[in-house]
């Protein structure tokens, strides 16, 4: 983010812009919604400036700018329409201590000015750093074609509540009170009886919502999927709108955690897979806390929560707690590692089942039916797979494992930096040296890409062909 979105206080300072044209008049127009004291200096304006100096919606000088003309401005407008005197205002006006903006000349301005959607007091501003106009203006279409006129109405009329409305529980209690006024009483006393019917639609249903009992907490665990935000379900990204408190894994991804509505609480129980973390039972103690004080506890786990996950503990203490409980399902990595390479977890003819495998337990390497495994055309999906590649490998071959069976690692899947390592079982080892992941890793025994499988199935003159 080169530029960091703010809104500033301008109420009763100064605005000043240079400029007595077309661009003047656009900027003019986005400033007089604002209640700045806006000064124009322009040797020849517009009629549609002189008109609004008239009306004394702002103070027009009919001069070019010169030296101390942005004393203590909050914001400068350079909009001459002229390179040169463009760059003269500006530095006249940084010379001032004023933010300059220049248009339509984004590496000289200190800020830009976003697209805007007015509904006030709710405006949303929308910026793309200068790179791409065109889009900022269809957001800002579709958002003013979604929020409806009367939202500025309901803001103005529900801001002069607010003080009334701490008389709820903060918390879920108090959202769920603006939540109805917003989405359902407020739009529907505006429709019958206009913004005067909204102070007492506002008296009714608090009155209504201090009589009803205090929610119960819950706790919801939802599936963060890979990585990849798209990948969440729509209940999962329900969760995290709603959520009062959010206690998630490290492998969770930054991109995700911004879904996450801004007044929750969010905390890192940091566990990676069985790596050092907080411990289980803080962790535990933590959501049955925020649980039994009435909040809605989502607990985020990376990938699907029931795969290698410890679900059953954290839903045992819940019970303990006699608390309700949830569980939304997630992608898990495998499914996204797969997916990254083209493949099936199952085929017919080749296998028709799967394992789920971690490489890593409490206890350390674990042990599985290697025998099982190692017989031609079995697949398995190693979680934790990093650390125990030699001793993964060793086992399997020791078993009697084909050593050209290919072996798939997905590093980082579905996300940007997705990184996939294709081998066979006797290389797993020194080519996982050689990669040196940092990221999560998911082992795909029994299957490569199926590009490359492509290219080996493929007969050498039909590849020379195609080559
Ligand atoms: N519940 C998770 C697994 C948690 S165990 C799930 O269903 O995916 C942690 C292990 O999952 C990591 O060590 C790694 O092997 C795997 N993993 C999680 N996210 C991954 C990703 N984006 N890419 C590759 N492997 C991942």
């Amino acid at each position: 983010m080169k530029h960091f979105p703010i809104f500033i206080a301008v109420e009763g300072r100064r605005i000043v812009l240079s400029g007595g044209g077309e661009a003047a008049l656009a900027k003019l127009r986005l400033l007089l919604k604002t209640e700045a004291k806006i000064t124009v200096l322009a040797a020849d304006p517009a009629p549609g400036i002189t008109a609004w100096a008239h009306s004394g919606r702002l103070t027009l000088e009919l001069r070019a700018m010169a030296p101390g003309d942005a004393k203590g401005a909050a914001l400068f407008y350079a909009a001459n329409e002229d390179a040169a005197e463009d760059a003269r205002v500006a530095a006249l006006a940084r010379r001032d201590g004023a933010l300059v903006n220049i248009v339509d000349n984004l590496a000289d301005s200190e800020f830009i000015t976003p697209a805007i959607v007015d509904r006030d007091p709710v405006t949303v501003a929308i910026g793309t750093e200068g790179a791409a106009p065109v889009l900022a203006r269809a957001i800002k279409r579709d958002l003013e074609d979604r929020l409806p006129q009367a939202l500025g109405t309901l803001a103005r009329i529900g801001k002069a509540f607010r003080a009334r409305a701490d008389a709820l529980p903060f918390g879920a209690a108090r959202r769920e009170f603006w939540s109805e006024y917003y989405f359902s009483a407020g739009p529907r006393a505006m429709a019958t009886g206009g913004a005067p019917a909204l102070p007492a639609a506002l008296d009714a249903l608090m009155s209504q919502h201090l009589n009803t009992a205090p929610r119960a907490g819950r706790v919801e665990f939802v599936g963060a999927g890979p990585g990849d935000p798209d990948l969440l379900t729509l209940k999962a990204r329900r969760a995290l709108d709603e959520a009062d408190v959010v206690i998630h894994d490290r492998l969770v991804t930054l991109e995700i955690l911004e879904l996450v509505r801004r007044e929750a609480v969010l905390l890192d129980a940091g566990k990676e897979g069985f790596g050092a973390s907080m411990a289980q039972g803080d962790i535990n103690a933590l959501m049955i806390l925020h649980a039994l004080g009435g909040a809605h506890v989502v607990r985020l786990k990376s990938g699907d929560p029931t795969v290698f996950g410890r679900l059953d503990e954290e839903i045992e203490a819940c019970d303990a707690a006699e608390l309700d409980w949830s569980v939304v399902p997630g992608i898990t990595a495998a499914s996204a590692a797969v997916a990254g390479i083209g493949q099936s977890l199952t085929q017919r003819g080749r296998n028709s089942s799967v394992r789920f495998l971690t490489g890593h337990d409490m206890k350390g390497f674990a042990d599985h039916d290697w025998a099982a495994l190692a017989r031609p055309g079995e697949v398995a999906a190693i979680y934790m797979g990093k650390k125990s590649a030699r001793f993964i490998q060793g086992r399997l071959l020791m078993h009697g494992a084909d050593p050209s069976t290919p072996v798939t690692v997905v590093e980082n899947a579905s996300r940007a930096d997705q990184r996939i390592v294709s081998t066979t079982l006797s290389q797993l080892e020194p080519t996982l040296s050689r990669a040196a992941m940092t990221g999560p890793a998911l082992t795909l025994f029994g299957l490569a890409p199926r590009v490359a499988e492509a290219a080996l199935a493929t007969p050498d003159l039909l590849k020379e062909a195609l080559s």
